[in-house]
């Protein structure tokens, strides 16, 4: 949970170095990547994939045909985390109170089942970052929810978004307005639910057996392994990750921190985020100056 342009994709890929883990990417994104618009990391779209496919008719037999469809549909407003209404309706209805949410999450449990039956692992980690999402999947009695909120110096982040290389390319002061609003959000949503952290991006590249450490605490899983599997330069076996950033297809990935927003922002771009976001960075102990 947190901002996106944080390193989800690098921190799903190292958890899934574990056994009991599997982590097949930002799955917020199962509509589009269940229309074929979304390709698998492995090449393969939702219905060439033997591994996805299989997912869906698992989840298909678990709900129905029409019953998975609607579910994605009906995700599409309830985790509208961008919607008063839709946080309206999750903060003062309490879920069960109504089929429709009961329907809704139970459509999302089997799909987390179809996802640990097909790959034979217990944990499943989602790499998306909505905390609305987060927010109603705590409200389902049988999943074991662990929250990690992650955050990157908003930047870091902005510089990101800015570049033209990026499909969702916005401009500098919404990058840093939605920088410092996700994670005020993120950070509500950690107050209000149990098993949750925050982890920041900078000190699991330079410091990655401490901050692991943290997320065993947090998750309730020994990390060990990951550790003595990543200094092995992370080599992967063939994935399927859904949606994430291109780290996602590489077949070896270093920890390496990624500093060229602090050579290449504008020292007029780091004083106007300095001054939106002043604040939020030093919640993080970020420096101001950079
Ligand atoms: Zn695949």
């Amino acid at each position: 949970m947190g901002s996106g342009r944080s390193g989800s994709t690098l921190l799903g890929i190292l958890l899934n170095l574990h056994s009991d883990v599997v982590s097949p990417g930002e799955i917020s994104n199962v509509g589009r990547f269940r229309r074929g618009k979304r390709p698998c990391s492995c090449g393969n779209n939702v219905h060439t994939c033997s591994y996805w496919s299989s997912i869906m008719e698992n989840w298909e037999k678990l709900n129905t045909h029409e019953s998975v469809n609607r579910t994605i549909e009906k995700g599409l407003k309830i985790e509208n985390f961008k919607s008063p209404r839709a946080w309206f309706k999750i903060i003062f209805n309490y879920p069960f109170q109504t089929q429709y949410f009961e329907n809704y999450l139970q459509g999302k449990y089997n799909f987390f089942k179809a996802i640990k039956e097909e790959s034979g692992k217990d944990i499943v980690v989602d790499i998306s970052k909505n905390p609305l999402r987060a927010y109603v999947l705590s409200k389902h009695p049988d999943i074991d929810l662990r929250i990690i909120h992650l955050v990157r110096d908003g930047r870091g982040v902005s510089y990101s978004i800015m570049k033209k290389s990026n499909r969702k390319q916005k401009p500098f002061w919404r990058a840093a307005l939605y920088w410092v609003v996700i994670n005020r959000i993120s950070n509500f949503i950690c107050k209000k639910t149990k098993n949750s952290g925050l982890i920041r991006y900078e000190d699991l590249i330079t410091q990655p057996n401490e901050t692991l450490n943290e997320i065993s605490n947090i998750i309730d899983v020994n990390l060990q392994t990951v550790m003595e599997k990543a200094e092995l330069n992370l080599a992967q076996d063939e994935s399927h990750i859904m949606a994430g950033n291109i780290l996602r297809k590489s077949k070896s990935i270093k920890l390496k921190l990624d500093t060229e927003w602090q050579q290449k922002m504008n020292p007029k771009q780091l004083k106007s985020f300095r001054i939106m976001a002043r604040n939020t960075l030093k919640k993080y102990g970020y420096a101001l100056r950079v």
